[in-house]
């Protein structure tokens, strides 16, 4: 059996959120294993679904090479995605971006996953190419997103989305924030939006695995 490669524990994640229980809910603490195929080592996700109690599993094959986070959130190294088509990058972008919490911590967390995400679109375009091509899309919702709204997948625009989501970041980031408490949850604000621009910190300082789900 052929799996399909997560590059990350992010893009696992997040592969996941997008693929909701048969009754509606997202909510499953997931627990990861490793285990051993046929073709070699894979991933395993378990867990029983929070609202109907289903279990429910996911496999995915590891990447060849293996990707290091560089804060969070990190999908994945140069190469595009398996799992998700650059269609649902965008539509997780555009999602995330239209909904960030008006809390300066939650904001960033909520720019640095939109940023992101549209950065994964980028990976479908080679080099000597304007546009995510053809064999980018293999969804349902993707191609379907391309074909209401095609100069979305352009390179030059994807960089201007991009910057914004940066330049939005930094802003945020210099703002005042008169009404933080004066004894913030450092180990919360730890976890989320160390990847902020001035923030020069090394992946080995934030193993992707420390991150906590904001479930409860
Ligand atoms: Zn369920």
């Amino acid at each position: 059996m052929t799996y399909p490669v997560a590059r990350t524990r992010d893009e696992a994640l997040l592969y996941l959120d997008l693929h909701p229980c048969e009754c509606g809910s997202m909510e499953t603490d997931w627990e990861k294993s490793t285990i051993t195929d046929a073709g070699g080592l894979a991933a395993r996700y378990g867990g029983a679904c929070a609202e109907c109690g289903a279990e429910r599993e996911y496999t995915f094959a590891l990447p060849n090479r293996e990707t290091f986070p560089k804060g969070w959130p990190t999908y994945g190294g140069a190469e595009p995605s398996q799992l998700l088509d650059a269609g649902e990058w965008l539509l997780v972008s555009d999602r995330v971006a239209s909904n960030v919490p008006p809390d300066a911590e939650n904001a960033g967390h909520a720019l640095s996953m939109a940023r992101a995400a549209v950065e994964e679109v980028l990976k479908f375009i080679p080099e000597d190419q304007e546009r995510v091509p053809d064999h980018g899309f293999w969804t349902e919702r993707g191609v379907e997103f391309r074909e209401v709204e095609p100069g979305r997948f352009r390179r030059e625009r994807l960089e201007v989305v991009r910057d914004t989501y940066l330049d939005l970041h930094r802003e945020l980031n210099r703002a005042p924030r008169p009404d933080q408490s004066p004894a913030p949850d450092q180990d919360a604000s730890q976890d989320r939006g160390q990847d902020a621009p001035q923030d020069k910190r090394q992946g080995e300082d934030a193993p992707q695995d420390k991150r906590q789900d904001e479930e409860g």
